[in-house]
């Protein structure tokens, strides 16, 4: 049978290595003849569990002390509300707009504080990352907000924005551990665990423990960062299992030399893909220059009626999920940590057979 090479923007694939590692320990874990689902999430084995995972993260990210690191549940979409909940003091927040997640994070942050959009690309399907300057952010702001990576569009923050002593708070979900950040950068980092990292159903919060300890005073209790760092996130049932699979990713990206080694192996899968849509007459990339995500690529072709053929073709050909979210449209390759570069040197081989056949034609 040949592979199966899934470009799915998420759930998203996952290492092959740590899938089979999983099934291994999956009915009896370690000798213990439980699986680690049947587990109490207080007991020593599972305790084991957690903290490799954190500490093994910890070592991935260079992350300080002064920093917290939460498994939480609800999704990166939880921390659209969190994130206010626990961060305003004085009752402002600036955001930049580079996407659907970046509108559902404002429009939930709305509803607790004063947002003011500092800069937003929607004017161009969001195709591009808006300039900016240190004189567009509000010195007074509580924090600032950015998503790192726009899955659905395909972009990236070329450089982090100019944002002075305010805090940065980022929605890295669909690109943590794909390209070396410094953890004291930012106030406060977030992801869901699906596109690079696990299973749904874990989402990381990296938070500098001095924002804390303050929140807004109807928070629940169940939204309380702190509440959630004091009790090494098992304040309630953690999402045992998916913290589980996370350590194991953790442990796979370490075994790989780390966050520095998988960005260069990143930035050249991606460059594959790039540099075949720069040089097709028939495919062409909907993101240009520095913007371009090295996760999530976009590409078109001259008509619906040969993207959907495209993707008909690609997924007879073992190319899976590689239809594009319909505000773009197209097709969409995600490229994450766990995708090898085979699979992206069969998908440029099949795009470039694709595009031969479709020039015989005419
Ligand atoms: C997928 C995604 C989300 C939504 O994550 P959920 O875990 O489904 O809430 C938010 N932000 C970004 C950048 C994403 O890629």
């Amino acid at each position: 049978m040949s592979p199966i090479y899934n470009f799915s923007a998420g759930p998203a694939v996952l290492p092959q290595a740590v899938l089979e590692k999983a099934q291994a320990e999956l009915v009896n874990y370690q000798g213990s003849g439980m699986s680690i689902m049947e587990m109490s999430h207080r007991g020593k084995i599972f305790s084991g569990v957690r903290d490799r995972a954190e500490a093994a993260l910890r070592e991935l990210m260079a992350i300080p002390d002064s920093y917290a690191v939460l498994f939480l549940q609800g999704g990166a979409s939880s921390q659209f509300s969190m994130v206010p909940l626990n961060l305003t003091r004085g009752g402002k927040a600036d955001y930049v707009n580079t996407g659907a997640w970046s509108k559902k994070a404002i429009a939930e942050a709305k509803r607790y504080t004063q947002v003011r959009v500092v800069a937003s690309s929607e004017d161009k399907t969001f195709c591009y990352i808006p300039a900016l300057e240190a004189s567009m952010f509000d010195p007074e702001a509580d924090y600032v907000h950015i998503t790192t990576n726009n899955t659905i569009y395909g972009t990236v923050f070329p450089e982090l924005p100019p944002v002075g002593g305010v805090p940065l708070v980022a929605d890295m979900s669909s690109n943590i551990l794909s390209q070396v950040y410094r953890v004291e950068d930012f106030g406060l980092i977030y992801a869901g665990a699906q596109k690079n990292i696990g299973p749904a159903g874990v989402t990381i919060v990296i938070v500098r423990r001095d924002l804390l300890g303050q929140v807004l005073p109807a928070t629940p209790k169940m939204f309380e960062y702190q509440i959630h760092a004091d009790n090494d996130s098992m304040y309630n049932t953690p999402p045992t299992y998916g913290i589980y699979m996370a350590g194991l990713v953790f442990e796979w990206v370490l075994s790989q030399g780390g966050v520095a080694a998988m960005e260069a192996r990143n930035r050249e899968k991606a460059a594959l893909l790039y540099d075949f849509l720069d040089g097709s007459e028939l495919f062409s990339s909907t993101v240009q220059g520095a913007a371009r995500s090295i996760m999530n690529v976009p590409f078109l072709l001259p008509s619906d009626e040969l993207n959907a053929q495209f993707i008909a073709e690609a997924d007879a050909a073992g190319l899976k999920t590689l239809k594009g979210h319909r505000s773009v449209g197209g097709m969409r390759a995600s490229i994450y940590n766990a995708m090898p570069r085979e699979g992206v040197v069969a998908l440029v081989d099949f795009m470039k057979a694709f595009e031969a056949k479709a020039k015989a034609r005419v």
